[in-house]
């Protein structure tokens, strides 16, 4: 392989609805930066059904280019024929580097993608740089349970790629005024050829929070006793208009649904205050909540980890000292 064949910064662009998802536009945030310094020009690819209207947004926020596959074929997402023209694209166009969200479909693609084309993958990416010389893509992650920032490279195949947590890259404002090229591509994939045919999309009806967007989370952990005592953390939230994030062991004990667990195996999440209640702040926790912005915690040990990683500590029994600030909550926002 010659490196030296391989140029410019891809970010795919994952769209759901006729939207664009907010870790794409974050990404060519994260993107401009790279091709910048490496003085490439920086693509989305965009494949979907009817997306066309969207390639507009993907150069206002950043895209020198677009690389559009607008076909029925593409009407829902699957793997096969996803990556079927990602790879036509990587082997066409040769990128250097090639971004994902890290989000169910991104990691699902980049990871086919990267393993057809035998290349690197870097999972979880929360930090990306550039080496401007080598064109060496810095791809940097939590490991060992959040203790250390390892730093991964893609020596020797390209393109780099690297999936990245949402809402860690900051997006650019848009500009309309910003000129690019969108570049339509023609499919070789056929309906026949795929394997997997949607039948039928099943909606989960049940009300699910989004707790990675939210601004203000009221978290419990296994120092609320049971599922009586977690009702504190729903009266707080209700109180305060929140949502509610767990610890792994709140969940394991049942009291609340997977979908609200903060940490290494839950949610990153990054509210403007979160409240830790009850939760001790095991690093697989921390490393899901630790760049909120501020952090408020409620602990009866003083010596609880979670103390060494707030803004502000609060020492004392979650049952006396919830229901005080429910109550005063309520007063003030009356
Ligand atoms: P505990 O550690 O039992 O802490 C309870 C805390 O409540 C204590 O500090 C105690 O002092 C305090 N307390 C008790 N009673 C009261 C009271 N009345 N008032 C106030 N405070 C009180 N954990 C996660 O949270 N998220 C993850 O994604 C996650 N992923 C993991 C992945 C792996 C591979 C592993 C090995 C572990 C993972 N864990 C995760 C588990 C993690 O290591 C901890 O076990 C877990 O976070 C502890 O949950 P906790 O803080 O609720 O419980």
């Amino acid at each position: 392989m010659n490196l030296q064949d391989y140029r410019g910064v891809w970010v795919f662009i994952e769209q759901k609805n006729g939207a664009i998802a907010p870790v794409s536009l974050e990404l060519l945030g994260a993107g401009r930066k790279l091709a910048d310094k490496r003085g490439v020009p920086l693509a989305g690819i965009l494949i979907g059904d009817g997306v066309r209207p969207l390639a507009a947004d993907v150069i206002a926020c950043g895209a020198d280019n677009v690389y559009l596959y607008d076909d029925p074929i593409f009407h829902h997402y699957r793997t096969e024929s996803f990556m079927r023209a990602v790879i036509e694209a990587c082997q066409k166009h040769k990128p250097e580097i090639f971004l994902f969200g890290a989000t169910s479909t991104g990691k699902d693609l980049a990871s086919a993608v990267a393993t057809d084309l035998a290349t690197g993958l870097t999972a979880d990416t929360t930090q990306l740089d550039v080496d401007a010389e080598t064109g060496l893509l810095e791809a940097s992650r939590p490991a060992f349970g959040g203790n250390i920032m390892a730093t991964i490279l893609c020596k020797k195949d390209r393109p780099q790629m690297a999936t990245v947590r949402p809402k860690v890259m900051k997006r650019l404002a848009p500009d309309l005024k910003r000129k690019g090229e969108i570049v339509e591509e023609a499919v070789s994939v056929r309906e026949e050829d795929l394997r997997t045919k949607v039948l039928e999309i099943v909606r989960d009806t049940t009300q699910r929070v989004r707790i990675d967007e939210a601004d203000v989370i009221v978290a419990g952990g296994k120092g609320l006793g049971g599922p009586d005592g977690f009702e504190l953390i729903h009266r707080l939230a209700a109180t305060l208009g929140a949502s509610v994030g767990a610890s792994r062991d709140a969940v394991e004990a049942g009291w609340i649904e997977h979908h609200h667990q903060v940490g290494q195996t839950g949610v990153t999440v990054t509210p403007k205050i979160y409240f830790a209640i009850g939760i001790s702040g095991a690093i697989q926790h921390l490393v899901g909540m630790q760049n909120s912005g501020l952090i408020i915690a409620i602990n009866k040990d003083p010596a609880a980890p979670i103390f060494g990683s707030c803004h502000y500590g609060i020492v004392g029994d979650a049952f006396v000292i919830v229901p005080l600030l429910i109550e005063a909550f309520q007063k003030a926002l009356q």
